[in-house]
């Protein structure tokens, strides 16, 4: 595979994303090479390219990657030539530390993150550490299950954290790429009674479809005052938003003992009042993707047709535009990069 070139999407210096001719290394030990399938953009990669996390230019992007497993480096055991596997955010944890031995790993401080500080998805060929990459189940398909590799294991495993038991009702703030899979999982896989809040009438009409019990636009109505009315409070919220405003609405809009689930990555900081914290036993808790574990499961509820992301195929070339969409709320569900079809090759 030396001196091999492949078409990728990196991040640029004037917070673009560009179409690039870049190179292939070889395989070192431990990595596995994909040719790659198709690759979802989440609004993740969006914060990257203009480097609200920090510049990263030149990293190529995308961390819902799936794809082919074309070569293994000798020592590989976990992955074979095949196999379909993916390219998460959650790339390589140290494996040794308190975080990554304790079912934390994603907490990992020596964490690499694929389409951030190690090349992503978006490329034709993709290197990932082996043991790191996770099976795709046969029955699942590719862009499906390119959507459960961040958006699908993230709301998951928020979820989980959530501690929901069945019947329970669940905030999900936020009905764009994480929130549609969000309420899939909260209502098919935990058996909760989902209230779906956005400023989109567009994606709560999208949430309604998927079963919404209770839809809620914080542009016409409190979602506070209405929740508290007409459920005594949410049992939890998970909030993928990007925005304040959101995730302060989620605190008022739980019961008393209620957990608020912070997925959402606004630059910003959330009001909490002492008494409401103390008085009230509100817990608040961040969610960062999902372990290799979580991956599994959540690929597996794909698998049984419990979650069906909905997902468009686009080309590489449509990656700002797609960026512009995300930004003017102009997408439902997740839109997914095709590289098996390349516009021009
Ligand atoms: P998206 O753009 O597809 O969806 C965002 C949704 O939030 C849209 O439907 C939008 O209308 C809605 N929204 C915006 N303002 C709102 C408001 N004030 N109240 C209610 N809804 C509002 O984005 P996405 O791909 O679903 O990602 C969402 C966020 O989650 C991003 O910040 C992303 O970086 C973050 N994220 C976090 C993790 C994690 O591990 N914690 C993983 C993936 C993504
Ligand atoms: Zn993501
Ligand atoms: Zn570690």
């Amino acid at each position: 595979m030396t001196d091999k070139k492949m078409k990728a999407i990196v991040a640029n210096k004037d917070h673009k994303a560009e179409v690039v001719e870049h190179d292939l290394r070889d395989l070192r030990p431990g990595e596995a090479l994909l040719k790659m399938i198709c690759c979802g953009v989440c609004h993740t990669d969006l914060h990257v390219k203009n480097a609200d996390f920090g510049d990263v230019s030149g990293v190529i992007l995308g961390h819902e990657g799936i794809g082919e497993v074309i070569e293994v480096a000798d020592d590989v055991t976990s992955l074979e030539i095949g196999d379909r596997a993916s390219v998460a955010w959650f790339f390589q944890g140290c494996g040794h530390c308190e975080y990554c031995t304790t079912g934390r790993e994603t907490l990992c401080r020596e964490v690499k993150n694929a389409g951030y500080t190690a090349d992503g998805g978006m490329a034709e060929y993709c290197i990932v550490t082996a043991d790191y990459a996770v099976k795709v189940p046969e029955e699942l398909a590719s862009p499906a299950a390119s959507s459960i590799t961040c958006a699908g294991v993230t709301t998951y495993k928020a979820i989980k954290s959530a501690n929901i038991l069945p019947g329970e009702w669940i905030v999900i703030s936020g009905l764009g790429g994480l929130g549609n899979l969000a309420l899939q999982y909260a209502k098919n896989v935990f058996g909760a009674k989902v209230i779906a809040v956005d400023i989109n009438d567009g994606q709560l009409e999208f949430a309604k479809k998927y079963g919404a019990d209770l839809t809620v636009n914080p542009l016409n109505e409190d979602p506070g005052e209405v929740i508290q009315a007409k459920t005594g409070g949410a049992h939890a919220a998970v909030v993928t938003a990007v925005a304040r405003s959101a995730f302060n609405q989620a605190v008022d809009s739980v019961r008393a003992g209620g957990r608020i689930v912070a997925v959402g990555l606004p630059s910003e900081s959330m009001d909490l009042n002492i008494p409401r914290l103390v008085l009230d036993g509100i817990e608040v808790i961040g969610s960062l993707v999902g372990t290799r574990q979580d991956l599994k499961e959540a690929f597996q509820a794909g698998a049984d047709g419990l979650v069906v992301p909905q997902c468009e195929m686009r080309l590489m070339e449509d990656i700002n535009d797609i960026f512009d969409e995300m930004e003017e709320g102009k997408i439902r569900g997740r839109m997914v990069i095709d590289l098996e079809n390349l516009s021009n090759h």
